[in-house]
């Protein structure tokens, strides 16, 4: 399997190649040159497999630079009912009839971003081993993706990590769960600022293209491949659960940001997963349903980017929109090339509501989208308290309030929990007047000693911090 760059660059590269690495060196996304077509044979075996198993089987179609022995244990060891709290990893419930949630929230951070960044962990650390080669990762964070990387990378032989986030605005649950690691490959870094001044330190060291070689620095942001690739798993998972035998469709809602989460179900459809809609659930930041509704897809300035009670899906723009849209155009690197860097590098937008393509975009590609506010989300917790005894999160509110508005007869509609309440318990207490239920291994974090250090917000402090715990 090679791997192209949406932005036509003619290098071809192998899963290892990408592994460690961004963006392409044209500033597109990776994907692989074609999607592996899954025949009825193969599904029907495969809805008999554990998870590690059938995680096993997906990516042996797309990574053949592993000896599949190494991959199959590396699967085994991430897909653990120790590590995700059950048998069956992302067990599935019915709620009401023809309405399901899928549990992708019981990993190490309670997001369903564990589901990717715990394979992640493990490969990273064994193709370091492999290269003997070490590597430092850089990020920035308000809350789920940071924790998810650390716990991830948390004594990983080969790997450092060095996380900003905006001192005193992460929830105290989450900053809890940060700080009171003690590994020493792990460095928190509370930057007196905002979210936007962590984004643009990692912009700017990252730019720094000496220090970055030198440091080996690298990231593991929602662009790689590998994070899609995991997540692709779940989406047989939960279609297995929701269905009785293979000629049956079944839909999927998933609570989107930056488009990773239903990238990754367009791929599953690509391959031939019997999916029939995959509705994109936004919260008020609604880049996507916007496109998915007009044809329009306009990014934000910051200044119309608006802190909501679902803040993961707080995006200014959807950074692997750029895959399906590629897709959506017949995989014409030219004309996705004029559409991302001409247009929307030009006026922040481009317009496909007259082009054939965007008919597609549902008709072909099964898209749907729904908007939902904050008060839609206080409602829906309330709503699945009352009837259902059932406590979501701020993000799975938005995912049933969008899933109910593109029902159809017969088929599963199956909402992917992205988080537990626990981490945004706030908005919890808004809805309900209650706190919600915390594991218990999550008692008292909060008076956990803390393991953070304070720095302004400027990326040489940053570098200089980078330098001297590296060695
Ligand atoms: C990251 C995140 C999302 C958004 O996922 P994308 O892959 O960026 O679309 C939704 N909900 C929660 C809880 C998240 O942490």
């Amino acid at each position: 399997m090679n791997y192209l760059s949406t932005r036509g660059h003619p290098d071809r590269k192998r899963f290892c190649e990408i592994l460690l690495e961004g963006l392409a060196p044209d500033g597109g996304l990776y994907l692989p040159d074609e999607y592996p077509q899954i025949d009825t044979a193969t599904l029907a075996k495969w809805r008999k497999l554990p998870y590690a198993e059938l995680a096993f089987e997906i990516l042996s179609l797309y990574i053949d630079d592993i000896p599949p022995a190494d991959l199959k244990a590396i699967c085994a060891k991430t897909y653990t009912p120790e590590v995700f709290g059950t048998e069956e990893i992302v067990p599935l419930r019915e709620l009401e009839d023809g309405v399901y949630l899928e549990a992708l929230s019981n990993g190490p951070t309670l997001a369903f971003k564990d589901m990717a960044m715990q394979l992640l962990g493990n490969l990273f650390e064994y193709e370091l081993a492999r290269r003997g080669a070490e590597l430092n990762i850089l990020g920035a964070t308000s809350g789920d993706t940071g924790s998810a990387a650390e716990y991830a990378m948390r004594g990983k032989k080969g790997v450092r990590v060095f996380m900003t986030s905006p001192d005193g605005r992460m929830s105290p649950f989450q900053q809890a769960q940060m700080f009171s690691l003690q590994d020493e490959n792990i460095h928190n870094i509370a930057i007196t600022g905002v979210f936007d001044d962590c984004q643009d330190i990692v912009k700017a060291v990252s730019n720094d293209l000496g220090f970055k070689r030198k440091y080996r620095i690298g990231t593991v942001n929602s662009i790689n491949w590998a994070r899609l690739l995991a997540q692709v798993v779940y989406y047989f998972a939960g279609y297995f659960q929701a269905t009785a035998s293979n000629d049956k469709p079944a839909s999927f809602t998933v609570p989107s940001g930056n488009f990773g989460n239903v990238c990754a179900g367009h791929v599953a459809r690509m391959m031939g997963l019997p999916i029939q809609t995959l509705v994109v659930a936004t919260n008020e930041n609604d880049v996507l349903d916007e496109f998915f509704r007009t044809g329009i897809y306009r990014v934000r300035a910051a200044a119309d980017t608006h802190e909501t009670s679902s803040p993961s899906m707080d995006i200014s723009k959807a950074s692997n929109f750029e895959r399906f849209v590629f897709d959506l155009v017949g995989r014409d690197a030219a004309k996705l090339r004029s559409l991302f860097v001409d247009e929307l590098g030009g006026q922040g937008r481009f317009d496909l509501s007259g082009d054939p393509a965007f008919k597609q975009a549902a008709e072909r590609f099964g898209f749907k989208s729904s908007r939902s506010t904050h008060a839609d989300r206080l409602a829906t917790i309330r709503d699945t308290d009352k009837r259902f005894a059932t406590l979501v999160d701020p993000h799975t509110a938005d995912g049933l309030k969008a899933a109910r508005e593109h029902l159809a007869p017969g088929v599963p509609m199956v909402v992917l929990e992205t988080a537990l309440p626990i981490k945004f318990a706030a908005t919890l207490v808004e809805a309900l007047g209650h706190e919600p239920a915390r594991p218990a291994r999550f008692e008292g974090i909060e008076a956990l000693p803390k393991r953070v250090v304070k720095l302004p917000a400027d990326a040489e402090a940053v570098k200089a911090y980078i330098a001297q715990n590296c060695d």
